[in-house]
């Protein structure tokens, strides 16, 4: 390749910062069991707004200047020499969990909670770049019928989707806490495995009435409604069999427990930004409640349940994509993002790529 340096954000100082736009940043070497992407686009994530206000999480994590970026799409441009199942010009997305391969994790079948996991475009550089770099049996091939600004939904959409497996939700009601882009990941996966009621709530009317185009049955304002008594009604004062939180926010999560039934299974899929507290006797263990986290995607049976459920009656891509923006004007993406407007922002690191409206 001709070109050496190339264009990319990068979290250069370890402490709260904005991004620093580079044009002198070396193309990645591959090594022989990695692959060479010219990226499409990467979208914006929540986690990236926290590796800017340098929180909690991220001190334990990033450890030195990083080029962030890792929900992504693009072309492979070079394999290493041990690469057997990947070739130059496959379109691909990457799974972000880089699992060690030899843990008791990665060896009993749960790679995606490996003990010694990198975290590609965080503890790694990623893909706010021109070209990025990751282990070949890490990217997803991206089926022929799906964009690459869809594909850009697998990582951070599937943990919604995962959510909904860990739930086991066929035939159950079921209770959807949040409905950003992983909420509508969830509720779109509880209608494909089969809930038989779905119910959603948030704090915003519009972002309800995209979930109810997404296969909610029913949404509900919390700020405007009592949630559990509204939920005891529907469920003759037994409450919901499964929740799933999406928000990561404390009071949210009370309340689910409210309308969850005795028995019944909480899962988590949004990340706190500090500890919940929760009352263990009376909230939980009188209840024989089921608590269930959820990490990343599982690897690849998410990745191609996800693919089902896009091509699915549910899920409609373009809802959930924010706008589009080229690389330089990145902080007007991340402002849009930090914003709370809805729906995915895309980078775009060779602007001509961006479609036309
Ligand atoms: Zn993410
Ligand atoms: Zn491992």
């Amino acid at each position: 390749m001709e070109q050496k340096f190339m264009r990319g954000l990068v979290k250069a100082t370890m402490g709260p910062g904005e991004l620093v736009y580079r044009e002198d940043l070396p193309i990645p070497e591959i090594n022989d069991d990695e692959v060479l992407i010219k990226v499409h686009c990467t979208a914006i994530c929540g986690t990236d707004l926290h590796i800017l206000d340098w929180d909690e999480w991220t001190q334990k994590r990033v450890k030195k200047p990083v080029t962030l970026g890792h929900e992504t799409a693009g072309d492979i441009v070079a394999v290493g020499k041990n690469v057997k199942d990947r070739k130059v010009g496959d379109r691909v997305s990457c799974e972000s969990h880089i699992p060690c391969g030899h843990c008791y994790f990665c060896e009993n079948n749960m790679p995606h909670i490996c003990k010694n996991v990198e975290l590609f475009g965080i503890t790694q550089d990623g893909a706010f770049a021109e070209y990025a770099k990751i282990r070949s049996d890490c990217t997803f091939l991206i089926p022929d019928d799906l964009s690459y600004e869809a594909a850009c939904l697998f990582e951070p959409m599937g943990a919604g989707v995962h959510g909904a497996e860990n739930a086991n939700v066929k035939g159950k009601t079921v209770l959807v806490s949040g409905c950003g882009p992983i909420g509508l990941a969830a509720i779109s996966a509880c209608k494909h495995f089969g809930a038989s009621m779905l119910i959603v709530c948030a704090r915003t009317d519009s972002k309800l009435t995209v979930a109810k185009e997404m296969g909610a049955d029913l949404v509900f304002n919390t700020k405007k409604v009592d949630l559990a008594q509204e939920i005891m009604e529907l469920t003759d004062g037994i409450g919901v069999d499964v929740a799933i939180d999406v928000t990561g926010s404390e009071d949210a999560i009370h309340t689910a427990l409210r309308c969850l039934r005795a028995g019944g299974d909480l899962v988590g899929v949004g990340l706190p930004t500090k500890p919940v507290t929760f009352d263990l006797g009376n909230e939980i263990l009188y209840r024989e409640i089921h608590l269930t986290g959820v990490s990343g995607r599982m690897i690849w049976k998410t990745w191609e349940d996800f693919a089902e459920i896009m091509n699915g009656p549910y899920f409609d891509t373009e809802k959930v994509l924010g706008e589009k923006y080229a690389m330089i004007d990145y902080k007007d993406a991340f402002a849009r993002s930090r914003s709370g407007a809805p729906g995915k922002n895309l980078i775009y690191p060779d602007a001509s790529l961006i479609p036309e409206k």
